[in-house]
């Protein structure tokens, strides 16, 4: 079974580092370090060749590249959805944002599931008791400094690969033709306590009842396409290479 946690595991370990470290105050101080994005300037084809170098700790299901969970995701959306463009770009680039990994992040502030700092935390978070250590654990009650329908766009949430490529999509709107709904899953994609945990939903607008079907959709083909053969053939890669081109103009500032 997919998404299976054991107590003990590279992934414990993992959520325990993360849980520890990622507090509100760190979450605020990323959210500002990263609201500059003059790290790098590179292509997007540059950028899905950066996740050749990256396996996920986080993922007790992949123990492969992050590049071929990359295709595996598109794939399996294209079959579904052929003319669907735009949705098989985000699931080629969704988790982009683990080039996080090469400007020396740890790994628990690039991957695995996030969740809301400065509010309850609910127990459906995977290794929910490592967040005992957590500077926040305990600090505030379901709505915290939050009102309700305040809309996700308003929370501090754990910081990783979502946030930053949201980011730099966001910065970089001159040079792609990604419409907002897609960059709102890409960085909803990770808020299992959310979009399947079915939690937090008192803080959602109007967008987020949008963004939470799309989010829902999207993450059958993230999780499934784990199952799939992770053989990527040339004209697999070739398509998507022009696919990007299509949709993104020159280097992006990262
Ligand atoms: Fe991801
Ligand atoms: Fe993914």
């Amino acid at each position: 079974m997919l998404r299976t946690y054991n107590i003990n595991t590279p992934q414990y370990y993992f959520y325990k580092e993360m849980h520890k470290n990622q507090s509100i105050d760190y979450v605020k101080e990323k959210q500002k370090q990263y609201s500059i994005l003059n790290n790098r300037k590179m292509d997007i084809h540059k950028a899905l060749s950066l996740l050749d170098e990256y396996i996920d700790p986080s993922d007790p299901d992949v123990d492969e590249e992050n590049s071929i969970h990359a295709y595996q995701t598109a794939e399996r959306i294209r079959k579904k959805y052929p003319e669907n463009k735009q949705l098989q770009i985000t699931g080629l680039i969704h988790d982009l944002g683990k080039v996080l990994f090469s400007l020396g992040e740890p790994s628990w502030c690039v991957v695995g599931d996030t969740y809301v700092l400065g509010c309850e935390f609910p127990e459906c978070i995977v290794y929910y008791d490592t967040l005992k250590e957590n500077p926040d654990f305990k600090k505030y009650d379901k709505n915290g400094i939050y009102k309700e329908g305040c809309g996700l766009d308003t929370l501090y949430i754990s910081f990783g690969h979502d946030e930053y490529l949201y980011k730099v999509l966001q910065h970089n709107s001159g040079k792609h033709k990604l419409e907002t709904k897609f960059l709102d899953i890409i960085r909803y994609h990770s808020l299992y306590p959310w979009h399947t945990g079915g939690e937090y939903r008192q803080f959602m607008n109007e967008k987020d009842e949008e963004t939470l079907k799309n989010v829902n959709m999207f993450n059958e083909f993230d999780l499934y396409s784990k199952e799939d053969d992770t053989d990527i053939d040339e004209s697999v890669k070739q398509y998507y290479k022009s696919l990007l081109d299509e949709y993104f103009l020159d280097e992006l500032e990262w």
